[in-house]
């Protein structure tokens, strides 16, 4: 079985800082709103932003601790969608790909 200890300390730096960033983003997002109404419609326009930059991010911090466990289990690079292996090149790019180049463009 191959060894996953470098890419796994990476995915786990990697999840580190996104939880810091999540806790950030919506300590900004609690913050209370000035009651001035012409400051108020731009903080609200700051919200959809921070909103819309937290979802991503969630999206990212799924992805690598769907990658986790599958280091964990012995899964991990390998394609989900045919079972053959994922090329190193890609797994290099994109740590969290579950599924191999030809599967990705299949579903597109
Ligand atoms: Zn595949």
């Amino acid at each position: 079985m191959p060894n996953h200890d470098a890419l796994r300390r990476q995915l786990e730096d990697r999840l580190t800082r996104l939880l810091h960033r999540v806790g950030k983003i919506e300590g900004d997002l609690r913050q209370t709103h000035d009651p001035d109404w012409a400051e108020r419609a731009t903080e609200l326009e700051n919200d959809a932003v921070l909103e819309g930059l937290d979802e991503m991010t969630l999206g990212e911090i799924e992805q690598i601790r769907a990658a986790i466990r599958r280091i964990e289990s012995g899964s991990y690079g390998t394609c989900t969608a045919c079972g053959r292996p994922i090329a190193s090149e890609r797994l290099l790019a994109v740590p969290s790909a579950i599924t191999c180049v030809t599967c990705t463009h299949d579903r597109r």
